[in-house]
């Protein structure tokens, strides 16, 4: 089902992080998006250079809420769907969780239901933490995961594996053509400040001056994928004409731990803050890599950004945006 040119990409979560990233890629394609956005956790600066193109438009609506009449009144014309929205920052998603888990099976099934009614290809981002703390390493797409079904986590992990197992029924019974991206950790501009995950903290915290926040004891490791690759990899997925109804990782399988991870951006930033110690959040994971062999047969896709040219990339980011005074310095 190739995408007509007159037809209209909708992005709900467009104003977050990934999402802000992958409607300019879209615009960049010629593409009209129409991006749906609750606001939570978005940056509105992210919204301001969108919103500079004609192609492109913004409405504030919540997917937990049926979906507002703008956006039902142009459903012959939507032709891919996108769904990016939901909190994806431990302490964001567990802010509120019952929000979090409605984000992901109510809202998720709004959107399906207008991709149904569209005939429009549906592809939702999922997440690596549907395989939980993993006791398979690293995880492929086949591993069902080791997840805590009663922690602080599940409203996020436990919401996402709802929202694969409806899209995938939605798949099974032809109701919509669906694509299932699981993301693993992603980083670079435009990440919120206070996001609150380890990427976004340890750099404002070294280049402000603040203390350096390590959880546990930093040996606990993880892949980071830079945002232009993961933007890459879920436009494939979406115009991939040789994925069947099945989840694909997208991710950097470059793993690190916490600590080499602070001794990159030490280094990057030339900081000499102090590194404090805080406790282990409950169910954090121990390791985490993907296993990227399928997205590199179907998809002929991989990361291309390496960690070093990533991290720099970000630093002076997060530099500017000190500097403009849109991050605090240290009191
Ligand atoms: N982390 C840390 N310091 C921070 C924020 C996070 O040491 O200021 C740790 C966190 O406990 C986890 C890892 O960094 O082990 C990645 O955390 P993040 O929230 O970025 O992502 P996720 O846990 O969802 O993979």
């Amino acid at each position: 089902m190739s995408k007509r040119s007159d037809q209209i990409t909708l992005v709900a979560g467009g104003a977050g992080f990934i999402g802000s990233h992958l409607c300019r890629a879209l615009l960049d394609r010629g593409e009209t998006v129409l991006c749906l956005d609750n606001l939570q956790t978005a940056r509105p600066s992210n919204l301001r250079l969108l919103e500079r193109d004609e192609r492109f438009e913004f409405i504030e609506a919540d997917i937990v809420n049926p979906l507002p009449l703008d956006v039902l009144e142009r459903t012959w014309s939507i032709g891919r769907v996108y769904n990016l929205a939901c909190a994806a920052s431990p302490p964001q998603y567990q802010a509120n969780p019952e929000h979090t888990m409605l984000t992901n099976v109510v809202g998720t099934d709004h959107l399906l239901r207008l991709a149904e009614r569209a005939d429009a290809r549906f592809l939702l981002t999922s997440t690596s933490e549907v395989y939980g703390d993993p006791e398979a390493h690293p995880q492929h797409e086949d591993y069902r995961g080791w997840v805590n079904c009663t922690g602080p986590r599940a409203c996020y992990d436990e919401g996402k594996r709802a929202a694969e197992a409806m899209a995938f029924d939605f798949a099974r019974m032809e109701r919509t053509d669906v694509r299932v991206a699981r993301i693993f950790n992603t980083y670079g501009p435009q990440m919120h400040p206070d996001d609150g995950r380890v990427v976004s903290n340890l750099i404002c915290q070294a280049l402000s001056g603040n203390d350096i926040t390590i959880y546990g004891d930093g040996t606990q490791t993880r892949s980071f994928c830079y945002v232009s690759d993961m933007v890459e990899g879920l436009i494939a997925l979406m115009e991939s004409e040789q994925v069947q109804a099945e989840p694909i990782n997208l991710g950097n399988p470059n793993e690190i731990s916490v600590n080499e991870l602070l001794t990159h951006i030490l280094a990057l930033t030339g900081s000499d803050a102090d590194v404090v110690h805080r406790s282990l959040p409950v169910d954090d994971p121990r390791r985490r890599r993907p296993d990227i062999s399928r997205a590199q047969r179907l998809l002929g896709w991989q990361p291309r950004v390496s960690l070093e040219e990533g991290l720099a990339a970000t630093c002076a980011w997060f530099a500017g945006e000190i500097d403009g005074g849109r991050v605090p310095r240290p009191t």
